[in-house]
């Protein structure tokens, strides 16, 4: 069977672009010549931002006059430096990569879609992923056990336990669809596993071979279902985090369409001093381009500067591309490049064969200054970077150290309304007695999850009514045993110190740098207070290789820090619970506590539900900061603690040189270590092989199943082509403040028991020790529109005062007296068949890619989102699944316009011939009659999204092209 698109596939040879080139190795193979595409005069192409024609060689090589045409690729090859950005470009890309949050209910809807073909009399083989995609399983694993040798194993006991039918349902997926592969648990993180693995840099087709030629290469371009999808552009390879529905459509032959970017140019030049590291760095460049607004916008990194650096530490800047605002940031292909694909194992002919098809597409060479023109050309001098921490709400907000106590006491001291944490200065100087159980080893601390007595003066146990932060534990848990330790806490303790996050943990300069620290830590006698939850979850088994090979790993042991798991934890939010007796002091007490992380997020609520500071902070000053115990601390002056002599120890004394850390990072990595590593996954994780599957083309969706149920999308899915129309009477289902973040929207981490997703699961028999974490239940669309702005730290305006997802039903409509939970006030709303929109203010969805952040609203019957500005990802998720984005015209937003809930509002100017960006009028209807029109921006953003508007969403669309195209393919056998 060959579906249309595929038959487009077929080689072209538009202004004789299609050549041949010497491959190395003795082969001959075929591409498409950017240079060609110069002399043919269609574009000045060699003076364009190397990121634009690596997307240009995907424009014209698909450009089958249907998806991709001609005029495509001559406004791409005449790229301006500065232009009003109207075209959208189509971008075929060669490769999909993602996580198992967001890819198995992305499985879901490819099998509720091959369900409806079924359902319709059709072959269901026609929803295949027609490019290959490889799903990492790494969000799911939690530190319930640190601190010890056997943390490891017990985490993914019950990784396994809690995971199993999600994981059935994978295994289901690799033998259904093709082109579907799983890198299972216990092996990586998606984009460390990306950089080390997966990544290719240069593909070939069939297509050539096909049509009796020479082979054909094209560069490795992907998206992914993670915002983090980014750190592959440090190896020189285009590629950006979309949400899961783009993503469907990609693999189903979609191109990703997305606005002509602006291209920002930042020139690096001199070298990192002594003492600063790449997570510093990567801090650095975040908050720079912070400033400079680069949100939408593609940022290429070049000059002197750029070519030293190698590619972990661009990977590590390039990974944060999320939180500086930018589609990507990116690293041309050099000589470094080709030295990592060598370093990291990969076939030596296809290393050949890499450099030579770079060199032949004049793509090869981190350009220099005049090279290129660029959108806006910003300068950075690395020996200008200093040790910096960024929080502690804020990836952005950039610290430097010796300021971080200072920054601490007046955010601790600042009102709320000014983002502070309303305490006052007599706080900080009190201490709060806790005591716990410590599960291991006294001295090194160790410190099980869970542990015995929440307090002297509670000597129950405490797990029957404590909601942990993630689950609650097992017995077993609490048999860990062991003497008791107590100690102090208070605000600003290290109560969470985590070397976590692929952003460094794929870098081994900062991983080495982690391990030298600890060392000269434990020699020097100092510990680590038993009450911090330490951690270690490197991003792949390199990691513990070289930390082993390097005899480093003793010694962060030693502190506490043993390997809790390989796979995102404390990064996604899946710290675990805190000791019961800690937890419980930081709610009694109201304690602004404290986490350490080598992550890139900090949000509200993100690290942990107990955690209000979080500080994002290179691997060696996790460990710093853990020894110290309290972010309010200045390192640079202050020791970190007493040594075995009874002396001041500080960081400056223990701080590992840089070529102490280039000597260990000569010899610990080596290629045939990546080889082993990742030639045999099965055997690597023999639970994985344990785990059932079923058969067939179709899933045999299992009513009973809290993990996987067949979603409402296509339940009455018909031909045809849908309508757009005007909105009107629609109730404001929330109104919100800035910085809404698709956590708030769709939350990850927990479920509480008296939300309405837990009361569900406790209605459908699922004991609240098997809760489990909304990521995990992504795949149930129950679970997730319950879910959706059920956040506890959301604040609806609806509501003033309260905190959590709430709301109030307004019109007469019947709901519970007083506030009422989102969903339930959803579902009056839509018994009554009255639409819903939501107000916000500036960066709407900002925050990790959750296509749950836009399908639990639109589940919830919303129709429009309102907001001063949007998150990229978000807003097309939006359009995505048949919401409609609005945005407020400058200075406009819920405060001018003194909106309280009360008010009903029209959207009109909504119908067939809508455009993208044009203007709509938003009616405001108030309470007492009055009514106003303001205009708004309707962000749709290109024609494309307005056919799937229309559809109701990009997946009928699909789906429609799909059957339509099928003609008369008889259904095959389920
Ligand atoms: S470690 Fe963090 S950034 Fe990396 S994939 Fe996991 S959640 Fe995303």
């Amino acid at each position: 069977m060959k579906h249309w698109f595929a038959l487009m596939s077929d080689s072209h040879n538009l202004f004789d672009t299609l050549q041949k080139f010497d491959a190395g190795s003795g082969v001959t193979g075929s591409l498409y010549s950017l240079p060609q595409l110069e002399k043919a005069g269609i574009g000045p192409v060699s003076k364009l931002p190397v990121s634009i024609r690596l997307v240009l060689e995907s424009v014209l090589r698909n450009c089958d006059g249907k998806r991709v045409s001609e005029q495509n690729v001559r406004a791409l090859a005449n790229w301006k430096t500065k232009a009003a950005r109207t075209e959208e470009i189509p971008f075929v890309v060669a490769r999909i990569v993602l996580q198992d949050f967001t890819g198995v209910p992305l499985l879901v809807d490819l099998a509720a879609m091959r369900s409806a073909v079924a359902r319709l009399g059709k072959n269901p083989k026609l929803i295949e992923p027609l490019v290959p995609v490889d799903l990492v399983v790494d969000h799911s694993v939690q530190v319930d056990f640190a601190g010890s040798a056997e943390a490891l194993r017990r985490n993914l006991d019950m990784e396994f336990g809690r995971n199993r039918e999600r994981y059935q349902f994978l295994k289901w997926g690799m033998q259904a669809f093709d082109t579907f592969k799983v890198v299972p648990p216990g092996i990586g993180i998606v984009h460390q596993v990306n950089l080390e693995y997966l990544a290719k840099g240069v593909l070939s087709t069939a297509q050539g071979a096909k049509s009796g030629t020479v082979p054909l290469y094209y560069p490795d371009t992907l998206v992914g279902t993670d915002s983090h999808t980014t750190m592959i552009n440090g190896l020189g390879i285009v590629g950006w985090g979309v949400g899961g529905i783009e993503a469907e459509a990609g693999m189903l032959g979609q191109p990703v369409y997305f606005l002509t970017p602006d291209v920002v140019g930042v020139h690096l030049h001199g070298s990192l001093r002594e003492g600063v590291t790449a997570t510093d760095l990567a801090l650095t460049v975040t908050q720079l381009l912070r400033k400079a607004k680069v949100v939408g916008k593609f940022v290429e990194f070049y000059g002197p500067g750029a070519a030293a650096l190698p590619v972990v530490d661009r990977a590590t800047i390039a990974n944060m591309a999320p939180e500086y605002g930018a589609t990507m940031g990116f690293f041309p292909i050099d000589s470094e490049s080709v030295g990592y694909f060598r370093a990291t194992g990969r076939p030596e002919e296809h290393v050949r064969l890499y450099e030579a098809y770079y060199r032949a597409q004049g793509l090869f060479g981190m350009p220099q200054k005049g090279d290129i023109s660029y959108s806006a050309d910003l300068d950075l001098d690395l020996a200008g970077v200093v040790p910096s921490v960024a929080g502690p709400k804020r990836p952005q907000d950039r610290i430097e150290l010796p300021n971080l106590k200072k920054e601490f006491v007046s955010t601790f001291t600042k009102p709320v309304t000014e983002n502070g944490f309303g305490k006052s200065q007599d706080d900080l100087a009190r201490n709060f007695e806790v005591a716990v159980q410590n599960g291991c080893s006294p001295g090194g601390g160790s410190q099980e999850p869970v542990s015995g007595a929440a307090s002297k003066a509670q000597n129950t146990n405490p797990y029957t009514e404590l909601e942990m932060a993630n689950n609650r534990p097992t017995p077993d848990m609490i048999n860990g045993g062991g003497a008791e330790v107590s100690g102090s806490i208070r605000h600003g303790s290290v109560l969470i110190a985590a070397i976590t996050s692929c952003t460094n943990t794929s870098n081994p300069s900062v991983m080495l740098a982690a391990g030298l620290l600890a060392k000269k830590a434990v020699e020097r006698g100092l510990q680590v207070n038993p009450l911090v939850k330490t951690s270690l979850a490197p991003g792949s088994r390199v990691v513990t290789d070289y930390l082993n090979q390097s005899g480093l790993q003793p010694f962060l042991d030693k502190l506490g820090f043993n390997v809790v798991g390989y796979g995102c934890t404390t990064c996604i939010g899946n710290s675990g619970p805190l000791a019961a007796p800690v937890d419980e002091a930081i709610g009694k007490f109201d304690l602004v506590a404290a986490s350490v992380l080598s992550g890139n997020r900090n949000f509200e609520a993100r690290v942990h539900q107990s955690i209000k500071a979080n500080f994002l902070m290179s691997p060696p000053l996790v460990v710093a900061f853990a020894l110290a115990g309290r972010v309010d601390i200045d390192l640079t002056t202050e020791p970190l603690g007493k040594g075995k002599d009874g002396g001041d120890v500080y960081l400056k004394d223990i701080w590992p040189s840089l070529q102490e850390v280039r000597d260990l990072f000569r010899t610990t990595l080596r290629p045939e270590v990546f080889r082993q590593l990742y030639r045999d996954f099965a055997q690597l994780n023999p639970k994985w092989n344990e785990i059932p599957s079923s058969t067939g083309n179709v899933y045999q969706w299992d009513s009973t199943s809290t993990y996987i149920q067949e979603p409402p999308f296509f339940l009455n899915f018909k031909l045809g082509s849908g309508t757009i129309a005007e909105i009107k009477g629609a109730r404001p289902l929330g109104i919100f403040g800035d910085s809404v973040t698709t956590d708030h929207i769709s939350p990850a981490g927990s479920i509480k028991k008296t939300s309405a997703a837990g009361k569900y699961l406790l209605e459908h028999g699922v004991s609240y020790e098997e809760f489990n974490s909304y990521g995990s239940r992504r795949g149930n669309d129950r679970v997730m529109t319950r879910g959706t702005f059920a956040n506890v730290r959301i604040k609806n305006l609806i509501v003033p005062g309260t905190e959590g997802g709430v709301t109030k039903v307004f019109g007469g409509i019947k709901a519970a007296e007083g506030p009422v939970t989102i969903y339930d006030g959803a579902m009056a709303y839509q018994a009554q068949g009255t639409p819903l929109v939501v107000i916000a203010g500036q960066e709407y969805g900002t925050g990790s890619s959750r296509d749950w952040a836009a399908k639990g609203t639109a589940l919830l019957g919303v129709r429009a989102v309102i907001a001063q500005s949007f998150e990229r990802i978000h807003r097309s998720n939006l359009v995505g699944m048949g919401v409609l984005p609005l945005q407020f015209k400058e200075g406009v937003n819920v405060q001018t316009l003194k909106l309280d809930g009360s008010e009903t509002y029209d959207v009109l100017g909504l119908g067939p011939n809508l455009k993208p960006q044009q203007d709509l009028t938003l009616r405001i209807n108030r309470a007492n009659g009055q009514s106003e029109n303001i205009p708004v921006t309707c962000r749709i953003d290109t024609p494309i999204e307005i056919d799937y508007y229309q559809h109701g969403g990009i997946l009928p669309f699909v789906l429609r092209q799909l059957v339509g195209a099928s003609g008369n393919s008889s259904p095959a056998k389920a």
